[in-house]
């Protein structure tokens, strides 16, 4: 399988093969056709699967296909893994051709004020560990109900169902 077999567009699959990534990791062959079909997901998928690209791709793909429209708010519970996302969506712009960065880019205000689209929710069971439950409320009630979400989680804990059944619509399940 190839990342255009999945649906991934010309661009983005250059992008992936400029990042060494020949081949898609399994949870990115479960998760990439499912997201790119704009359905919600649930994802069961530890760090070293490759879950960062599997939300990272549709959302950059959504970007290009209407660059005004999509915005997309990522939650994660460290700052060290808030930074290892924006290190890989930055190295899968890199990697894209200067037309489409351009396209992309150009329409990027320095200030953002906005209601996501889209919402992803990575590492779900060490956010709510770590007692983040009330902050997490307090964002799904601010945030369009019509959006995509995006909800990773290592492991299927209560509380993450709980959450998965507060924030997602009718979510398709991908697991390693
Ligand atoms: P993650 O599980 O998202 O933290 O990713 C772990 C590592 O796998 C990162 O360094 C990625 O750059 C790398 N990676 C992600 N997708 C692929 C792929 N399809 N092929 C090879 N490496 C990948």
């Amino acid at each position: 399988t190839t990342f255009k077999d999945l649906g991934v567009v010309d661009v983005l699959c250059e992008a992936c093969i400029e990042l060494k990534w020949m081949k898609p990791s399994k949870i990115q062959k479960e998760a990439l056709p499912v997201a790119l079909q704009g359905k919600d997901i649930i994802g069961l998928a530890e760090t070293g699967s490759g879950k960062t690209g599997a939300f990272a791709i549709p959302i950059l793909q959504a970007l290009l296909e209407n660059p005004q429209r999509y915005f997309a708010l990522i939650l994660t519970p460290t700052r060290e893994l808030a930074f290892q996302i924006s290190e890989q969506f930055e190295a899968l712009v890199g990697g894209m051709d200067m037309v489409a960065q351009s396209l992309m880019l150009s329409k990027k205000p320095h200030i953002i004020i906005a209601t996501p689209g889209r919402l992803v929710m990575d590492e779900a069971d060490r956010i709510l560990n770590m007692d983040f439950e009330v902050e997490v409320d307090k964002i799904l009630r601010v945030i369009p109900r019509e959006r995509r979400t995006y909800l990773y989680s290592a492991t299927m804990t209560k509380k993450v169902q709980k959450l998965q059944r507060a924030s997602l619509q009718d979510p398709v399940k991908v697991e390693v």
